[in-house]
């Protein structure tokens, strides 16, 4: 596993707020863990986001904290927000930070894998045996559709009544890139992608089965494709989510459908995300941003009960995605996955995953 001259990698460290300090933390140590090792040669930076930045500069995120992320391998993103922060301006409230970094760096592929952990298969809605190790992984195309399109208004139409638009848009290079990042990940996998949307009632449905397709038959032929009505997906995912691989929907699907498949594992709070953006043409690197999915979890802060799963398993999938080091992530993967089957849930977590990982390297 371990490479005689291993690469620099530069990671952008945004722990922000709440418990984000806490379990960013238990990534350094991990990190720490990894160079003396010789497992990986990481040179990291912490910088502030979110409302502890605000304090600091009166900004979410600072132009210098920008470029810095814009120069780095992997941005490993903590937490932002809290009730502290209710009364700043919409433009420099917490989350603008994570906005401004999503939108600057092109972020525009979602990827939310829900895993289920056997030691939490009766923490799920469903029965064990339809979700014990379920693996299944959501790609979702995060920078345009409905969210995002124009015109986007309320207007008073001057008879007691209004009327409210949203717009959702696509074109042809937006669909075909998060295919491509769907496509991909399926043959690192199971080698099969689900593509989902509403082509019977919606115009971008039938653009994105078309180009999803055309993408298929030209780059992918070796993946299995198959196409499902959103509507349809949701359905199957909580009557048989073993069936899925990668799912590869739009924006407003893809909010939906995370969250649901995210559910059926039993741990909301335990998941890790990766937003990537575009392969650089300069530097041949894809800029990437890894976040747990929780948030600040405010109520906890500062009294030792964060669990860092969600935020080790993000850094496992920086691992994955951005350094390919795949034997590395399945490691951080089996470690979490046996550190709950003895029953850990908090801090104490980090370091049963860091002996397990010696423990399961020295095997
Ligand atoms: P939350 O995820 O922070 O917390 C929901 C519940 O889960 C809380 O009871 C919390 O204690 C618990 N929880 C969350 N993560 C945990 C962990 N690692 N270990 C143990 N328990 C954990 O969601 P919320 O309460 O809706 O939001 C709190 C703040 O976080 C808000 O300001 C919100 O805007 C922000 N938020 C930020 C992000 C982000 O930074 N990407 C995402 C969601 C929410």
């Amino acid at each position: 596993m371990t490479t005689q001259k291993l690469a620099a990698r530069r990671l952008l460290l945004l722990p922000g707020d709440g418990i984000g300090p806490e379990v960013m933390a238990e990534v350094k140590r991990l990190i720490e863990w990894m160079n003396q090792r010789g497992l990986g040669r990481f040179e990291t930076e912490d910088a502030l986001v979110g409302g502890c930045c605000y304090d600091a500069h009166g900004v979410a995120i600072t132009d210098a904290t920008m470029e810095k992320a814009r120069a780095a391998d992997a941005v490993i993103f903590g937490a932002v927000g809290g009730p502290k922060w209710d009364h700043v301006a919409y433009e420099a409230r917490p989350e603008a930070g994570l906005l401004r970094l999503r939108k600057e760096l092109g972020l525009f592929a979602n990827i939310r894998p829900a895993l289920c952990y056997p030691a939490l298969a009766e923490s799920s809605s469903l029965r064990r045996e339809l979700v014990e190790g379920l693996d299944i992984v959501i790609v979702r195309e995060l920078t345009g559709g409905i969210y995002f399109g124009e015109p986007k208004s309320i207007t008073d139409l001057g008879n007691g009544q209004k009327r409210a638009i949203d717009t959702q848009v696509y074109d042809t290079y937006e669909i075909e890139r998060i295919a491509r990042v769907a496509f991909d990940l399926a043959r690192t996998r199971r080698n099969k992608v689900t593509s989902s949307e509403k082509r019977n009632v919606m115009k971008t449905g039938v653009l994105w089965h078309e180009v999803v397709g055309d993408v298929h038959r030209r780059e992918y032929p070796d993946v299995a494709l198959e196409h499902q009505l959103a509507e349809a997906c949701g359905m199957q995912l909580v009557r048989w989510p073993k069936q899925f691989d990668v799912i590869v929907c739009d924006n407003l699907f893809g909010d939906m459908l995370s969250d649901v498949a995210a559910m059926l594992t039993g741990s909301l709070g335990m998941l890790p995300s990766a937003s990537l953006g575009e392969i650089d043409p300069r530097t041949k690197k894809r800029r990437a941003l890894y976040e747990p999915v929780h948030g600040s979890a405010p109520d906890i802060a500062g009294k030792g009960r964060a669990n860092p799963i969600a935020m080790m398993a993000s850094f496992g999938m920086a691992l994955r995605y951005s350094f390919a080091m795949a034997k590395e992530a399945d490691l951080v993967d089996a470690a979490i996955s046996s550190a709950l089957a003895k029953g850990l849930r908090t801090a104490e977590m980090s370091a049963a995953i860091v002996a397990e990982m010696a423990r399961l390297a020295a095997a």
